[in-house]
């Protein structure tokens, strides 16, 4: 069996990265880095969220930090700020046990610009990002991202589909001089991405794929409840009650849909809280906390607020509505059965959308089956 110690990873690391539990290397860490501790190279991971891909990246990225330098030396994009300051956060608790002092700093949108430029004038050695943010702060010229050697795109087709295509052509192109890596991570492949490839990486770039064939972590039982839309809070409720100790996000189409249906699951007793893009950041941070810590059992969220959050632990997923787009299934499912457990994505819909069931089905390539509540 495959070893972190046997793919290269120091003594230091595999303490603290034990101490979260990650003991053996997920198929996206064994087939990545290996590769990614390497001198230099640009590389395609296609996997999706919850596979352990922040390990996979993030562990060859400390080991290649000269903390002799205090110039920024490695950039993370990642699509949201959640994601962003997760990373940040996980980053940090790899170097519980380094004797090597690694400065980490997150950028994102909605938060004070001015405050994140104090924190840049630091030694900083990562960059973690969103897109938009660090366009605003290389325009500003608040950002020296001269000595950067590899730049990660985490989660590129998100990116690309949250409008960031313009911002990452800038970033890239920015940091293009030299000989930079370029790792690209992404669930899926479309156009878009693979011009990004053709455009600012190497075309003997290794490429590695995990979960082949489809962009749905296995571990995931799909599910789907037919209602109707008078029935549908009690059948939700129901699966709830059945439940009781479980974990779990339910996920609505819009903001009003998320705050309406939090309401009415307060009201009748569950531990909830609503998370959607009007509420302010620092709301939304409070909200996200009390779920982490398990001080509110269920999440209502919309589609692009609990993007690539990870949780651990999380039972299940609830589509009050199924997505609008199909990539918000593979996302909205990857909520659950995260670090190799498992968990179920049942979806609660109206008869008339049973089409829509066969035709995620069909192109995410999985199986639903049809329950009872
Ligand atoms: P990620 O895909 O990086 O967001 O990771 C998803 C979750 O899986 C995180 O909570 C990680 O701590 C956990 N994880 C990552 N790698 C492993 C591993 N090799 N074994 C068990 N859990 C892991």
């Amino acid at each position: 069996m495959l070893t972190f110690s046997s793919l290269g990873i120091r003594k230091g690391y595999i303490k603290s990265i034990n101490e979260l539990g990650i003991k053996i290397p997920s198929e996206i860490q064994e087939k990545a880095i290996p590769i990614l501790l390497r001198d230099k190279t640009d590389f395609i991971g296609l996997a999706q969220t919850g596979t352990g891909k922040t390990a996979a990246f993030g562990l060859p990225i400390l080991h290649k930090i000269n903390v002799k330098s205090n110039k920024i030396q490695a950039l993370i994009l990642s699509p949201t700020r959640e994601l962003v300051q997760q990373i940040k956060r996980q980053l940090f608790k790899f170097t519980k046990y380094s004797e090597e002092r690694i400065f980490v700093e997150a950028v994102y949108g909605g938060e004070h610009i001015g405050l994140q430029i104090n924190n840049l004038k630091r030694t900083t050695h990562i960059v973690v990002a969103t897109p938009g943010r660090l366009v605003d702060l290389i325009e500003r010229g608040d950002i020296d991202i001269r000595s950067v050697q590899t730049v990660v795109l985490d989660e590129a087709d998100e990116m690309l589909s949250m409008g960031f295509k313009e911002e990452l052509n800038k970033i890239l192109s920015a940091t293009k001089k030299g000989d930079r890596s370029t790792w690209l991570f992404s669930a899926t492949m479309p156009d878009e991405i693979k011009r990004i490839v053709k455009v600012y990486m190497h075309p003997d770039a290794p490429r590695i794929e995990v979960n082949k064939g489809s962009s749905v972590n296995g571990n995931i039982k799909h599910q789907y409840v037919r209602t109707t839309i008078k029935d549908k809070t009690d059948h939700i409720v129901a699966f709830l009650d059945k439940r009781e100790s479980q974990r779990g996000i339910i996920f609505c189409r819009t903001k009003a849909g998320t705050q309406s249906l939090c309401t009415q699951l307060i009201e009748k007793g569950f531990s909830t809280g609503a998370l959607e893009g009007d509420m302010q950041q620092r709301e939304r941070e409070k909200v996200m906390r009390a779920f982490k810590n398990k001080s509110l059992q269920y999440l209502v969220s919309t589609d692009v607020s609990a993007r690539g959050i990870d949780v651990k632990d999380l039972e299940f997923v609830i589509h009050h509505q199924l997505p609008e787009k199909l990539e918000y299934y593979t996302h909205r499912s990857g909520r659950t059965a995260r670090g190799g457990r498992s968990g179920i994505s049942i979806a609660f819909i109206l008869p008339i959308e049973v089409e829509k069931i066969h035709y995620i089905q069909k192109k995410l390539n999985i199986k639903f089956k049809e329950v009872d509540i």
